[in-house]
């Protein structure tokens, strides 16, 4: 239900704080900016990246989820974009397709559900907020400092590192970038991704909180050589699972490559690292060539990987963290809460969190302390129950050996024969839509006008930021 102007003092004045800074122009911090503005925060977003980045694999909107993006109003959006999948099948080594299934059940997708390309969700949410929003690109936060009150003066630290109660008296947070001037706002949010510089800064190092479940999972653009047309191609080998599909509309094809692995050691900025690691994975390490019984189509997605524009690299991992605040900086999607490319769910996660955060924020008038506990506390359950999944999906995702390849093969060869096939596809989708759902979404009243109010301003000029700033 919109609340008039004149509902209340949280919603027709400007809630102080006011200023905020999202790290991280992904799902997550756009959202977030698009609920900000809306409950009359002046927000500014800055990303590392020059431009918004358009890669990834296709997402799941499921559950909750779609209930947010029905209130942010891009639901419609979504579903012109989707991907509208039709088939899924697992082909042998030369290609053959031994089993196909509908895309709904190998998505798990019931009702409103959708799925959407990651890409084309960032450019919703990028053109939605584009006018409202201050973004910076190419830059990243370097420090986070409180700047502290006379009354809390004695009991905060230099860092954003102290407890929650004393630096939550703090009045903002003095931010510097690598290269904008620095600035001052009154809350940080990290939503700058599972490696979040913001977590970094602000809570310490990524070691402490990341869980690694046992694999690695790329992306990338490749052509579509074998020309699908609305069609994924899955191939198993012993603890590797690829696939190559084409969604509606696409120029191109898309790749994904996944392996099971302990943890490895690599740069997560060097791509040149990662395709090293993906080649090693696939092709042998000594001799150079493809494993026997392997689909032919992998030394070309392996060559693919290496031109395209929008290669992805990550581990299977889970960013596990006791609490997501400290003082004026809290950190959203990923960066709190990472399930992992196996959950399907990292996506959906970060609308409703975001979603919560800012509604949290403005009902909270000014009490951020109060806001941010509200945040975790509707949030929490939710992130279990998908962390839990993940773990369960991770240790399924790649198959160890050839006959228990074989085995899924068969099972998905007769499933579609099966006269309790719909019973076995409600099953596969229930723990998932447990999942997507595991959160009771509250309703935040949003002022019709939100009040106007200008974003931060620098705190001195950088002599670099004419060169380096780009403002949409
Ligand atoms: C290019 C890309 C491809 C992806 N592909 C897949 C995929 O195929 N499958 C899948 O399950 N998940 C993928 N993900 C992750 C998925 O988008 C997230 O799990 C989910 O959408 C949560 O979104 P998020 O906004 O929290 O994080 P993300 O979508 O990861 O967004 C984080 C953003 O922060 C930016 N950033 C990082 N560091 C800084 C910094 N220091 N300063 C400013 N900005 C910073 C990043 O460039 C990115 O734009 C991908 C993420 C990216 C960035």
């Amino acid at each position: 239900m919109p609340a008039t102007g004149s509902h209340s003092r949280t919603l027709c004045t400007p809630p102080t704080p006011r200023t905020v800074l999202i790290s991280g122009a992904g799902i997550a911090g756009p959202a977030l900016a698009h609920w900000l503005h809306r409950y009359g925060f002046a927000v500014t977003v800055v990303e590392r990246a020059p431009e918004l980045r358009t890669g990834g694999y296709k997402v799941d909107i499921r559950g909750a989820a779609i209930e947010v993006a029905e209130r942010m109003g891009i639901l419609q959006d979504i579903h012109r974009a989707s991907t509208d999948m039709r088939t899924g099948a697992y082909v042998n080594g030369d290609g053959t397709r031994i089993a196909t299934l509908p895309a709904e059940i190998l998505g798990a997708r019931t009702g409103r559900d959708d799925e959407i390309m990651r890409g084309e969700l960032a450019r919703i949410h990028s053109e939605r907020t584009r006018g409202d929003v201050e973004y910076v690109f190419g830059d990243s936060v370097t420090s986070i400092s409180p700047t502290p009150t006379a009354s809390s003066a004695t009991t905060a630290g230099p860092t954003t590192t102290s407890s929650p109660t004393a630096s939550s008296k703090l009045d903002s947070v003095e931010v510097t970038f690598e290269r904008s001037s620095p600035r001052r706002f009154d809350i940080v949010v990290g939503a700058d991704g599972v490696h979040s510089t913001v977590r970094r800064l602000a809570f310490g190092p990524e070691e402490r909180f990341v869980r690694h479940l046992g694999g690695y999972i790329s992306a990338f653009s490749l052509p579509n050589d074998l020309d699908l047309d609305r069609e994924e191609l899955y191939h198993a080998l012993p603890g590797k699972l690829v696939c190559v599909y084409h969604s509606a509309g696409a120029p191109a094809a898309k790749g994904l490559m996944t392996f099971r692995a302990p943890r490895l050691t690599y740069d997560h900025r060097d791509a040149m690292q990662q395709l090293s690691l993906l080649g090693a994975a696939f092709m042998g390490h000594d001799t150079g060539t493809p494993p026997t019984g392997c689909w032919s189509e992998i030394p070309r997605m392996l060559e693919a990987a290496r031109e395209a524009p929008d290669f992805y690299f990550d581990g299977l991992n889970l960013i596990e963290m006791d609490r997501w605040s400290s003082g004026r900086v809290v950190l959203l999607g990923d960066a709190a809460h990472c399930p992992s490319p196996a959950s399907g769910q990292g996506t959906g996660m970060a609308l409703v969190g975001a979603y919560v955060l800012a509604g949290e924020l403005a009902a909270a008038g000014g009490d951020t302390a109060r806001a941010f506990g509200r945040y975790e506390e509707e949030m929490r359950g939710y992130v279990t129950v998908n962390h839990r999944l993940t773990e369960k999906f991770a240790k399924e995702m790649t198959a160890g050996s050839w006959p228990a390849i074989r085995f899924r093969h068969l099972m998905m060869r007769i499933l579609p024969y099966m006269p309790w096939k719909n019973l076995v596809a409600k099953k596969i989708a229930e723990g998932v839509q447990r999942a997507a759902n595991a959160i009771a979404l509250k309703v935040y009243p949003v002022p019709t006008a939100p009040p106007t109010v200008a974003p931060a301003p620098p705190l001195a000029a950088a002599p670099s930021i004419t060169a380096t700033r780009s403002t949409t």
